[in-house]
């Protein structure tokens, strides 16, 4: 395998992040990384700040599959993104060097928006109503009509985003080991006239999720693709499915996903 040398750090030019960077830099480059200036030169992307930070530099990095991606937390705490503390260099350097023994694969989603283009999500892909009015959609799984929505929205998660909005409309936490994306309710409206399952889904990688947004009065819906707003407003169907890529990420010993859970939440 080709080395990794060539390092791209991500982060806000924000005075407390930059005060804590310079013996990131130094240990980077005496230990024989060269940091780039664009990230297309890049074989390493490591983003500094924490897990919204993380989301923003697979975001504005383009989701590449030929690089390894880590996370370095500044607000000394591990996060779910972040595995690496920006003090403790000698362990970067340590992964950064033995990189190909550990590495994990993390599922991504696809959403393709009317004809507007297609979107990668690493948490999720949520649709929201924007006005005080429900927001109506019928589901499709594959060519199947599942059920018609009435609510506030619908989330789709990645299983390394159950763990964050998806988790706090009670979805289940997914193993990243499972490539698949779970179908989560925000406030359905359920009685005698409208009906949805009540319950999040999870889908295999092999299924297509269609969602049709009824054009009553609320065809502006507000999307997110994880902590981005998408500038489309009008929308008619959306198409989710998972990615043929997966992100890669560097893996540390003892941080398993269910570890990290542990740690973040328990
Ligand atoms: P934010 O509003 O600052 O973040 C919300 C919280 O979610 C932060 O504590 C963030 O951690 C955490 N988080 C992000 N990804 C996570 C993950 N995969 N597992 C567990 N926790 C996670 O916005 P942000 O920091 O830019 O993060 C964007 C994410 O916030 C969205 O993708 C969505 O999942 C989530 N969100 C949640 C709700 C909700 O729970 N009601 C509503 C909107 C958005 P850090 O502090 O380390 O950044
Ligand atoms: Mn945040």
């Amino acid at each position: 395998m080709e080395e990794r040398k060539n390092i791209y750090y991500y982060y806000k030019q924000d005075e407390e992040i930059l005060s804590h960077i310079s013996p990131l830099l130094e240990a980077t480059k005496r230990f024989g990384f060269t940091i780039v200036d664009d990230y297309r030169n890049a074989n390493i992307i490591a983003s500094i700040g924490d897990d919204g930070d993380f989301l923003q530099a697979v975001r504005k990095t383009g989701f590449r599959s030929d690089c390894l991606y880590m996370g370095i937390s500044t607000n000394h705490s591990l996060n779910m993104y972040c595995d690496f503390m920006i003090e403790d260099t000698s362990k970067m350097i340590e992964a950064m060097l033995n990189e190909q023994l550990e590495v994990r694969r993390y599922p991504l989603i696809e959403v393709s928006v009317d004809h507007q283009g297609t979107f990668t999500c690493l948490n999720e892909f949520s649709l929201r109503s924007s006005i005080i009015k429900t927001l109506v959609v019928d589901v499709f799984v594959d060519s199947l009509h599942f059920e018609t929505f009435r609510g506030d929205g619908l989330i789709v998660a990645t299983p390394t985003g159950s763990t964050a909005y998806n988790k706090s409309v009670r979805g289940a936490v997914v193993d990243p080991q499972l490539s698949c994306m779970q179908v989560s309710e925000v406030s359905s409206v359920n009685n005698n006239r409208y009906r949805t399952l009540g319950a999040s889904f999870i889908l295999s990688g092999e299924r297509t999720l269609t969602l049709k947004v009824v054009s009553e009065t609320n065809d502006h819906p507000t999307m997110g693709m994880d902590n981005e707003a998408l500038s489309i407003r009008h929308v008619d169907k959306i198409q989710i499915k998972l990615s043929n890529n997966k992100l890669k990420t560097l893996k540390l010993k003892d941080n398993s996903f269910w570890e990290k859970v542990k740690r973040t939440f328990l």
